[in-house]
């Protein structure tokens, strides 16, 4: 009997990973306003036109060190890794939670208060918990020694772009995506509402990634920026900060709420990456397969 459930609740699941595909091959066959591969190519050359007229470090190549690799990452982590089963993987964390929660008769947790909000409230609400809990996620990529070798792909980065925003191990997008569906998808919020959250988020992580200045004025306490960013890849910083700083994704707040936000100077010129950065893997294969081995982490 409990194979059945478990064989049709994983049936499901697998059904609803093959209608998220389709949709995404829909998306880039049928351009329409809602189609998140186009809003992505749109993005990025906003964001990239703004690096080429206006850039932070003049010295820097307009294709910068690895620019074919990250825009390569950001296709891999934006598509191929959602079509090849990242739905599933999520789901099946946010549906586990939601039965484990009524299994112990908790399932009143699993109301839709919130629905109740304005749309505007509803999706504010969204962005704040989910940077919130990302926030959280990427504290724990830096202080878990293993987590932080997956994590490397994503500092090993030595020239500031947009595109290096998407450059990240695909473990991240399997632990980020479990973790936060769990509380979202528990608040009753709709795969439409999260997308349009997240087109926002990925606008923002363009720009903290971007080689320009964003002064922000009083509102750099609130929004992340690329001065505040490059000291979060930056190398060799004070002991204090020894297992990262600036952990934000698209919110700034969180770090100067908890102690560890720092800017010491303009940070244009810093050497960014981790000690042992040379011989690190330079190439996409052996990036995604490095942190599956033995190797302890030294950041020292
Ligand atoms: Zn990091
Ligand atoms: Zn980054």
């Amino acid at each position: 009997m409990d194979l059945l459930i478990t064989v049709s609740f994983i049936d499901e699941l697998w059904h609803e990973q093959i209608k998220f595909s389709h949709g995404f091959l829909r998306d880039i066959l049928q351009p329409s306003f809602g189609s998140y591969f186009y809003w992505l190519v749109l993005l990025s050359a906003f964001v990239y036109s703004l690096e080429v007229i206006f850039p932070w470090r003049r010295n820097q190549k307009r294709i910068r060190k690895d620019f074919f690799l990250d825009s390569f990452y950001m296709f891999f982590n934006m598509f191929i890794i959602h079509f090849l089963g990242f739905k599933f993987i999520s789901s099946f964390s946010e549906k586990s939670f939601r039965e484990l929660l009524e299994f112990v008769n908790m399932g009143w947790l699993l109301g839709d208060r919130l629905i109740n909000l304005p749309i505007i409230l509803h999706l504010l609400v969204l962005f704040m918990l989910r940077d919130f809990i990302q926030w959280w996620i990427h504290r724990l990529l830096h202080k878990s020694d293993t987590l932080w070798e997956f994590h490397k792909v994503h500092h090993s980065v030595e020239e500031m772009g947009y595109a290096a925003h998407l450059r990240y191990h695909w473990v991240e997008t399997v632990i980020y995506n479990s973790l936060q569906f769990i509380p979202l998808g528990v608040l009753g919020f709709t795969l439409n509402e999260y997308l349009s959250v997240f087109i926002i988020s990925i606008l923002i992580g363009h720009l903290n990634h971007a080689n320009i200045r964003l002064p922000l004025g009083p509102l750099k306490y609130l929004f992340n920026n690329p001065q505040m960013h490059i000291w979060h890849h930056t190398k060799g910083l004070p002991k204090q900060f020894e297992k990262g700083c600036n952990f934000g994704l698209s919110l700034s707040c969180w770090d100067y709420l908890f102690g560890t936000a720092y800017i010491p100077e303009d940070g244009q010129e810093n050497k960014l990456g981790f000690k042992g950065l040379k011989d690190f893997p330079k190439n996409f294969l052996s990036q995604i397969l490095y942190g599956f081995g033995k190797k302890k982490a030294d950041r020292k």
